[in-house]
Formats: structure tokens, sequence, C-alpha cells
């Protein structure tokens, strides 16, 4: 099992550096099914290329299959898991490349932080649907695809294309962005994983996919392969990429479906019922229901929308917008004759634009709406005569020693009427079966109920203003709501 990356960005040998493997060196790394070498075909200055191979050893792989594998005999000790690119090759490149794919570099931080030109070669991919799949899940990352059906035999052209293809992808991309593209990509191209699926699949996918796999067109294609069709997880997934990317809602209402084919593709069947289980681990095959559950960013935006209308407000800004979701909401309805969204991020608000159709939008409603980039820990005139402004999920983003400045800008130099602050309540987290850590990587916090409630209070003497809250979400009686809502008014 092979995998190159290759690189000419000059000086192309400080792939070293970024990979943390010297061009000099074979290195080697034990793996619960076989071994990982590290080694560089070539290394010059004007390109350089570093080989992961993988040398998986089938009789190992036998033995840690549970007892419920299917029995098909010599299937388990001849098969093409020793060749074909697959989910071990995507282990290993995890554990080989750790500090590489997070992005990490001392010695050339530069590097690690920008796009290089690179080249990656797979020769043998496993890919369920063809090389055209390759092409759609590569191609949305900026990637220039080559794809190419590997013959079953080249002496009988006849016989046709295997189910493997040669991929090559060419561009400007950062290396920890490359690298987790591939961790993801190759279990989700092989549609089969050598290990059984937990629930902590679901946070290595969110970690993995940060900044890509929210706004990826086949997210739910990748999500679904990946967690392996597993209906709870895949809702999880949505969810928590909802609170990453919340432009995947749309998606969201729709009862999430199996895959379009899958029932008439046995080929994914036989992938499904290949996955390995632990001795005694539940069959793979196993898919959960339950109810459909109106996701949480939708349930929050709703809540939002609703203390507006009660309160009359005409004009309302949307303070950290994001992809302007609950601004698009807003438009919808004329009552609202000024609506603007800011945001600090360039992306976001490009997303926003996208998302609101803002070229195609007619001129009535183009004139109500306002969208500009901003920073909410700066006085800006143009926060100012709104008759509420919304922090949706914002204040948890701010550092904590920054968030006094963001108070003063909003409660005490905007000073709208009303504010509505929402924030994950962190009590509910325990509910989350699959969480670990917090529900977002770029949180700096989350509050009990007690903090949110010592934060309003103090807020609201500080600037003059009252406070009420309202739960977001199922109310459990023990930890609360998952979100917190406060509506702060003036005077
Ligand atoms: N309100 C949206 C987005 C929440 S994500 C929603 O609920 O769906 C948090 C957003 O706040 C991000 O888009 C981020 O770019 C923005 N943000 C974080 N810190 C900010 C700051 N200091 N100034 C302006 N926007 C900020």
């Amino acid at each position: 099992m092979l995998l190159t990356i290759s690189t000419t960005t000059r000086p192309a040998t400080d792939l070293g550096f970024l990979l943390h493997k010297h061009p000099d060196r074979v290195q080697e790394f034990g793996q619960s099914f076989g071994t990982a070498r590290v080694l560089y075909p070539e290394a010059s200055e004007e390109r350089c290329t570093a080989a992961l191979m993988l040398e998986v050893d089938p009789v190992r792989l036998v033995r840690s299959r549970g007892r419920s594998s299917p029995d098909f005999s010599l299937g388990q000790y001849v098969n093409d898991r020793p060749y074909a690119a697959s989910s071990m090759l995507a282990v290993a490149l995890a554990d080989v490349f750790r500090t590489a794919r997070a992005g990490i570099c001392k010695a050339r931080p530069e590097l690690a932080a920008g796009p290089v030109e690179l080249e990656i070669t797979v020769p043998a991919l496993p890919c369920r649907g063809g090389p055209e799949l390759a092409h759609q899940l590569f191609e949305p990352l900026g990637w220039q695809v080559e794809a190419r059906a590997v013959p079953l035999d080249e002496g009988f052209p006849e016989w046709g294309d295997s189910r493997y293809v040669r991929l090559v992808l060419r561009g400007a991309v950062r290396l920890a962005d490359a690298l987790n593209h591939l961790y993801v990509m190759l279990p989700v191209l092989d549609d089969a994983k050598h290990y059984w699926i937990a629930s902590d699949e679901v946070d290595k996918l969110v970690r993995a996919g940060e900044g890509w796999l929210a706004s990826h067109p086949e997210r739910g294609r990748i999500t679904r392969r990946y967690l392996g069709r597993r209906r709870s997880l895949t809702h999880e997934a949505f969810a928590r990429l909802a609170e990453l990317g919340d432009d995947v809602e749309e998606e969201l209402e729709p009862p999430i479906e199996e895959e379009p084919g899958a029932q008439a593709e046995p080929e994914a069947q036989e992938a499904a019922a290949e996955a390995v289980v632990p001795p005694g681990g539940e069959p793979p095959a196993q898919q959960e229901g339950g109810p459909e559950r109106r996701p949480l960013n939708l349930l929050r935006r709703d809540a939002v929308v609703a203390v507006l209308a009660e309160l009359g407000a005409r004009s309302v800004i949307d303070l950290g917008c994001g992809s302007g979701g609950l601004v698009g909401e807003l438009l919808r309805d004329p009552a609202f004759t000024k609506v603007t969204g800011v945001d600090v991020s360039a992306r976001a608000l490009a997303l926003a634009a996208r998302r609101l159709k803002l070229d195609r939008m007619p001129d009535a409603r183009r004139e109500r709406l306002e969208l500009f980039q901003g920073a909410l820990t700066y006085t800006d005139e143009r926060f100012a005569g709104y008759d509420a402004a919304v922090l949706m999920e914002v204040v948890e983003h701010v550092d904590p020693p920054r968030l006094p400045a963001l108070e003063r800008v909003v409660f005490g130099d905007a000073r709208p009427g009303t504010v509505i602050v929402t924030t994950p309540n962190s009590e509910y987290n325990v509910r989350y079966e699959f969480l670990t850590g917090m529900r977002h990587p770029d949180h700096r916090f989350e509050w009990t109920r007690a903090e949110f409630t010592a934060w309003a209070e103090r807020v609201c003497r500080e600037y003059g203003y009252r406070v009420a809250y309202r739960p977001v979400g199922d109310d459990d009686p023990e930890v609360g709501p998952p979100t917190q809502m406060g509506v702060f008014s003036r005077g």
C-alpha cells in the first residue's frame, strides 16, 4: 500500500520539516495491522517526494477480527487489503504524520500555515462509485484530480475495469489540509473500514473536517459513508457540523435518507458486512432510527425570531452573523424593515452573500439588507441605531480577556433597546453521547447556567439593562436546555 506526497515549492526539501520526517532516513512505525515506513525516493531543491508505505500482515488482520466475521475461508487470507489504499492507510497516515496534520511546524511555521504546491499519488485506491466520485470529492477542495480506472487485467482488456483507480491530486493546498482530506476521503472512497465504527468517529470526522467539510457540496455522502451509514452517528455528525458551519441546515430539515442506490449496490452492502467487528461487538449492519429532531441551530433561530417578533423590533443587527441564516430568515418577513449582518470573517460574509443570493435579490429586499465586515471588540458607529441586536452563539468565540471590550461595544456604545444573547449550556454536554470536550473547536469557553446568569447580571448592572432568560431546545430537568438565551432590555 503506497501513497506519495511531492512538492515543488522551493526549497522542496522543506517537505521534511513539514512532515517532521528527515529526507535522509527510512523510518518505521509499528501499527496494529502491520508496519508503516516513510522514505524519500527523491529529495532535491526543485522537487521532493515522501512515500508512505504500509505493509499489512493479513494473518494479523484476520486474528484481530471478531468471531462474528463472515467466514469466507480463503477470503480472510487472500484479499485486497494489503494492497489497496484504505482506512488502514488513513489510520497509518494519521499516526505517522500526526503533528503535520495538526498544522504544527516550529521550524517553518509560515510554510505550514499557507498553501504549498503538492502532488499526491495513490496508485491503487478502491473507489466504490468509480473515478467520477474521486472528482466529486476532491475538486471542491481545490484539487486538480486525475483518476484513472485500473483495468482488471492488462492482458485482457475485454474484462473491463477493476474497482480501483490510480489517483493523482495536484494543487496549492496547505499540507495539514491535504492530510486531513486524505484521512477522511480514503475510507469514504473505499466505503469500508477495517475496524468497528465507534462513537468517537464523529469527533474524528468533525475535527479532521474542520474548515472544509461543512461547506463541501458532498458533505452528506461523505458523512454517511465515513460513519458506515449508522444513522444515529450521521445525525450526530450533522448536528455538530451545523454547530460549526451553520450552512448545512437546509440538508438537515428533511429526514436523512440512506444513500440513493445503496440498496441496489450489492458491493456496498458487502463492504458494510465486511466491516470488522470486535469480539462481542455490535453487528455492523445494524441501523438505528429514532424520531427525527429539529436541529438545535434551527430551534435557536426560531427562538430568536419569535422574541424579535414579540417585541415588535423593526430594525435588527445580527452581530457575528456567520453565513447569514438568521439574516435570511428575517428578510423573509417584511415586518423587519432593516436587517444587517456583521462578521469579522470575510469567508463567512462571502458564504452569506452566496447563500442569500445577493446578486439576484429583488431591489425591494436588497434595500432592507446590509452586510459588512466588522469586529465586535472595537467601537463601530455602524452598530448603532437598531431596535435590537443579536449575539447568537458568538460570545463563546471571544477570548475571555476580550469579552469586556465586546460588552462595552454592544451594551455601552451601540446600546440598542434589546440585545439577545445565546450561548451553549455546558451542563447539557453530558447529554451528547459522542461529545468529548467542547462543542466546537473554536469555543474559548462554555458556560454553565450559573456562569451565564452571573455574567448577564453583571452586564446589566454595568450598562443599565434588565435580563430575562429563555431556554432553547429540550429543557432537561437535571442539566437544563442545550442552549441558553438571555433577552436584555435597556432601562
Ligand atoms: N450567529 C451565527 C454564527 C455563530 S459562529 C449562528 O448562530 O449561526 C460565531 C461567528 O462569530 C463566526 O462567524 C465568527 O466569525 C464570528 N465572530 C467571532 N468573533 C468575532 C468578533 N470579535 N467580531 C465579529 N465576529 C466575530
